[in-house]
């Protein structure tokens, strides 16, 4: 049987050995409560506080401005919650977001709009870049934050932050970052980018899953709990600390930006090798932006394909992928981002999410351009539609 191809490191990345292997004295021998006074509680203490190092060295921050969170999506809630519930009192009730953020940003934002805020949605452009003037031209009086992703987990295009971050902060608006795609994969610099509010998710760079943070710039307005219990996390989130996830989190972002530049390049060109080739099929179409993109993005839509029979076949011949979000797919809804892009539905439908990563090989990249098309073209031959469509 040939070996199983992994192709959706957007969705979660394997551990990695180094990481591993940082991680396991803290689930076996050394697992002290880190609020404990004794030695072996120390020793968590000092390891949560060296993993908080890292992470704020990875971002250009300081390590008094991360805090540890169980996942991404934490991370957001709190960021937005956080915000909204501080600022609320000043009479700022308006939020500016976009049409493509990951659901965690979304649901909240439509949570929050319960509670009484409004809420802009910023449409994108057919690659799924959100325009600054248009974040601009939303700016209210009311703002009370702008967030917008770093880069996209569906579609891969990279927004422009750092214009987003100069524009806010020349307005005195506070801007928040999902930047849960992006941090490990592009260079992120807090302050040289003047972002606010970040989150990040360690099982998106090799680390382990259930275990995210969120960056808040010293200094900002912002509620002092958002778990309330003990004083973990410097009395702002409550909860004993997971010491192997946040160990495994530091140590994955060290990892991951050691030798960034080489291991995108490497991971661009397997990315362009798979669009390159797979363009080349009749009625496809790449979603995404062509450059501004994640290095391991590649998204089509093949028309007269439905994306779940696709996964199937793939999945028939051990290549793992996507249609969708990991969230999502299961779902028979087309993805909200690729209908915001302007795909049609049935477009929508057909469409596939290869997302490589550093652990992936060129001889994996040519299985899948020899697997795609054959699994294409075999739907297409069993699709009562594909006949009247293709010489269209
Ligand atoms: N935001 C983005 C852009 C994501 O891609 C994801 C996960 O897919 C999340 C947030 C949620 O992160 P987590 O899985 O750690 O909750």
């Amino acid at each position: 049987m040939s070996k199983m191809i992994y192709a959706d490191n957007a969705a979660t990345t394997q551990v990695s050995q180094r990481v591993l292997q940082k991680m396991l004295p803290w689930l076996s021998q050394h697992y002290g409560n880190p609020s404990s006074i004794y030695g072996i509680g120390r020793e968590g203490r000092a390891a949560l506080e060296e993993a908080r190092a890292q992470v704020a060295q990875g971002l250009g921050a300081e390590p008094s401005e991360i805090f540890f969170t169980a996942c991404g999506t934490e991370a957001d809630n709190w960021a937005l919650k956080g915000i909204a519930r501080a600022l609320r009192p000043k009479g700022k009730t308006h939020i500016i977001t976009t049409a493509i953020e990951h659901h965690a940003i979304l649901h909240t934002c439509a949570a929050l709009e319960k509670e009484g805020f409004s809420v802009t949605y910023l449409p994108v452009d057919q690659y799924g870049l959100v325009s600054v003037s248009d974040v601009e031209r939303a700016l209210t009086p009311a703002t009370a934050l702008v967030s917008v992703m770093f880069a996209n987990n569906e579609i891969g295009t990279v927004e422009p932050i750092p214009e987003i971050g100069a524009l806010c902060r020349r307005k005195g608006v506070l801007f928040h970052t999902d930047a849960v795609q992006a941090v490990g994969h592009l260079p992120i610099d807090v302050q040289a980018m003047n972002i606010d509010l970040l989150s990040l998710s360690a099982h998106k760079f090799h680390g382990p899953k259930g275990v995210g943070a969120l960056y808040i710039r010293k200094g900002i307005p912002f509620p002092a709990t958002f778990l309330d219990g003990g004083g973990q996390e410097r009395g702002r989130r409550a909860g004993t600390e997971n010491v192997a996830g946040i160990v495994g989190l530091g140590e994955a972002l060290t990892e991951a930006l050691e030798d960034l530049p080489e291991k995108t390049s490497r991971v661009t060109a397997m990315r362009d090798r798979l669009i390159a080739e797979l363009t080349k099929l009749p009625k496809v179409r790449l979603n995404g932006h062509p450059t501004q993109r994640l290095p391991g993005n590649c998204n089509l839509s093949f028309e007269g394909v439905e994306g779940e029979s696709l996964l199937l076949l793939l999945d028939s011949r051990d290549i793992c992928a996507s249609s969708g979000s990991a969230c999502t797919s299961g779902s028979l809804d087309p993805s909200h981002v690729l209908l915001a892009i302007g795909l049609p539905h049935e477009v929508a439908h057909g469409s596939l999410r290869l997302t490589l990563g550093d652990m992936n090989t060129p001889d994996e990249v040519e299985e899948i351009l020899q697997a795609v098309p054959q699994v294409v073209e075999r739907l297409r031959a069993m699709s009562p539609v594909w006949d009247t469509m293709k010489d269209r």
